[in-house]
């Protein structure tokens, strides 16, 4: 709606009355009325009609009025003629406000009739950051247009001063920012990238010249930066795309800055949410931060994406935060005690005291006793307890905060699962960049492309082609048949390497793929050295998950660094149990004899030839298998971040002749009964 149209809407209603008033007297005309009835009817219907249409008009002007309080009465003649000129350019953010109230208004109804069912639910999230907390929550108030209706006037000359000094308030800001402990270079990467649209004056020169016509100020930033977010928001490129957030949250800062700069009294926005947690639909990064400082307890953000930099912030910020809700009514929580459960990512509304002490207590004892030394086990050897990361944006921080030992497994498939299309090689850059530059001096084992099998990628050639995927053109195999696929994902890990990070290749059976792949890697190496980049051949490793590679494991021991054995799959190929069907649960089980003796045979060479092994899989965060893990040799153990101290205080536990003992005990057994009886389990 602007202000002609709703002059527009204005003449509709009187062009109605006329037509009813001349419509009716002519189809009382064919009555048998007399004449002087028809006409004093006529007279009653004309004038009502006149009267309703009086009243619907002046409703519309006092509603306009109303929102505009502001302007009102301040000027006549010329000026009120200028005044109504800005009013007509903020109709636009008026138009948005009568919407925000109108959605305002349904969610109020909405919420008062969902209020007794959301109290008894825990709901799930599928982001979760920082430690659990348990605060009142509170409606994080949208952006009232109104406030932005009292800036509107600025324009010309006055203009020119309020936007130059809005900058230098948000650079200042950016800049203050920067040095937030906790920020990493991707994140201070955002800032400065704000900073530099900020400075940049070709960008700037647009909104100037629009000024200098005498254009109003907020109407020429919402242009200038609707066209640069639209740019944006069409680039093929994912990252770029979500870079049109940046833009837009730059807009609103700079909105938010002129409004503060012009000396207009609004509350700051972010206030009143101290001590409490924040909910919104969609948080922006600038909200991350300004929330942050206003000394919220927690953040709840019912629609982050996980490479979202508002996500990326919260990660990296550590606030306690649970994002992607589906279903939680926004609109019901305002003033109600939810509690985050971060480690689990659950919600509870109004929990029980015991609740609340059981989550805090399980988190105390996870953080108070972070075991930091190196484990030595009762006969000399050292343990390693390594960190498994599937989606390094989400995971780096806690995986830090964990203090493993290394990065015993890197599974590289998050960025490719369910998307359409592939990601570029900067993208995938940054992704691991992020996850390796956060462990500089400790080995990290990123994993190559596992796709295939219950792993299902939008753009996979083979995907629902396969009668039976697991088996079928799976990890290294599908890599091996599309090259482009496995140059893209090389290329960005050799470029993101350091001395100490190894690559490992999933799901293989033999040497003939494991030459190709050698092959493949070297011309790599070489075609980025000839492109100027000096990449190094990294360390190497497989996964030792197919049958074959064990029953002739002296064959490749001496050809590799790292020894990943993937319980999960190995136990499925070898027991030809799916380990995804549970009809055959009672045949897929780590503790068959067979694959205890697998375990065994590879830990052993590995110790002989002084290699790595390192279990995987679940059952490294199975603890009741612990003992027996030991005994069969194990030296590396790699899990989920939550898990990582958990392991380290029971390993510091054992006693490593009695582990020997059990192993032996296990390795005589001919059933899995038998095992389980042993392990007493
Ligand atoms: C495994 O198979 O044990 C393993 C760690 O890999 P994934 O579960 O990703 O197949
Ligand atoms: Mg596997």
């Amino acid at each position: 709606m602007n202000f002609s149209k709703l002059n527009m809407s204005i003449r509709w209603k009187m062009l109605g009355g006329f037509v009813l008033s001349a419509l009716i007297p002519s189809i009382l005309a064919y009555t048998e009325l007399s004449k002087v009835a028809i006409l004093i009817i006529s007279l009653f219907i004309a004038i009502g009609l006149a009267l309703f249409s009086i009243f619907r008009i002046m409703n519309t002007i006092k509603h306009v009025q109303e929102h505009f309080e502001p302007l009102a009465g301040q000027g006549t003649g010329e000026e009120e003629f200028d005044e109504l000129r800005l009013i007509d350019e903020s109709l636009s953010h008026f138009e948005e406000y009568l919407e925000q109230n109108r959605k305002e208004d349904l969610a109020g109804t909405h919420s008062e009739v969902k209020q007794s069912a959301v109290l008894e639910q825990v709901y799930k999230a599928n982001l979760q950051t920082g430690a659990p907390i348990c605060a009142e929550v509170w409606e994080l108030p949208n952006r009232r247009t109104t406030e932005l209706v009292s800036s509107a006037r600025l324009a010309g000359a006055e203009a020119k001063i309020v936007l130059t000094r809005a900058k230098e308030a948000i650079v200042a800001d950016l800049e203050t920012l920067k040095d937030f402990s906790g920020l990493d270079d991707s994140n201070r990467g955002i800032l400065d990238f704000q900073i530099m649209i900020l400075e940049d004056p070709s960008f700037m020169m647009e909104v100037d010249k629009l000024i200098g016509r005498g254009e109003n100020l907020l109407s020429v930033l919402s242009r200038v930066f609707g066209k640069f977010t639209d740019q944006m928001a069409s680039q093929e490129d994912t990252y770029m795309r979500e870079r049109s957030a940046d833009f837009h949250d730059l807009k609103q800062r700079l909105f938010e800055a002129i409004h503060d700069v012009s000396g207009s009294e609004a509350e700051n926005r972010f206030a009143a949410g101290k001590g409490k947690i924040a909910i919104c639909q969609h948080v922006l990064p600038s909200e991350v931060i300004s929330l942050c400082n206003a000394g919220v307890a927690g953040i709840i953000s019912l629609e982050n994406t996980p490479s979202s930099h508002a996500q990326i912030l919260l990660s990296s910020l550590n606030v306690s935060s649970l994002s992607s809700i589906n279903n939680l009514p926004l609109g019901s929580l305002h003033g109600h005690t939810v509690l985050l459960d971060t480690m689990k990512g659950r919600l509870t509304i109004e929990p029980l005291p015991r609740e609340i002490k059981k989550v805090m207590d399980e988190y105390a004892s996870r953080k108070s006793d972070v075991i930091t030394e190196k484990i030595v086990l009762s006969n000399g050897d050292e343990f390693n307890v390594g960190v498994t990361v599937n989606n390094p944006q989400i995971e780096v921080t806690h995986a830090v905060d964990s203090q493993p030992d290394f990065v015993g497994l890197f599974r590289t498939e998050m960025h490719f699962l369910g998307q359409k299309e592939l990601p570029t090689e900067d993208e995938l850059i940054h992704t691991y960049q992020n996850l390796i530059d956060s462990f500089p001096d400790k080995l990290v084992v990123v994993r190559m492309l596992d796709l295939g099998g219950d792993k299902i990628s939008g753009f996979e050639p083979t995907s629902g082609s396969e009668e039976n995927p697991c088996m079928g053109l799976r990890s290294m195999r599908l890599l091996l048949e599309y090259p482009q696929l496995f140059k893209l994902q090389l290329r960005a890990i050799l470029k993101a390497s350091h001395k100490q990070v190894c690559l490992l290749y999933p799901m293989v059976s033999g040497w003939s793929e494991l030459r190709k792949i050698s092959d493949f890697v070297d011309e790599t190496v070489k075609e980025l050295n000839d492109e100027g980049f000096a990449a190094e051949r990294p360390l190497k490793g497989i996964m030792v998950e197919v049958p074959s590679i064990v029953a002739r494991f002296e064959d490749y021991v001496e050809h590799f660094d790292v020894f990943n054995i993937g319980t999960n799959d190995l136990v499925q190929y070898t027991l030809a149990a799916d380990r995804n069907n549970n009809a055959v649960s009672n045949y897929y089980k780590s503790t068959h004899p067979s694959i205890l003796s697998m375990i065994h045979k590879v830990s052993t060479l590995c110790k002989q030839k002084d290699k790595r092994a390192i279990i995987c899989g679940q059952m490294g965060g199975d603890l009741r298998a612990l003992p027996l893990l030991l005994g069969l040799g194990i030296r590396n153990i790699s899990v989920n971040w939550p898990v990582v101290n958990e392991l380290k205080s029971l390993v510091v536990e054992q006693n490593i002749e009695e582990c020997e003992q059990l192993a032996e005990e296990a390795l005589k057994c001919l059933s899995i009964e038998e095992v389980e009886r042993v392990m007493k389990i």
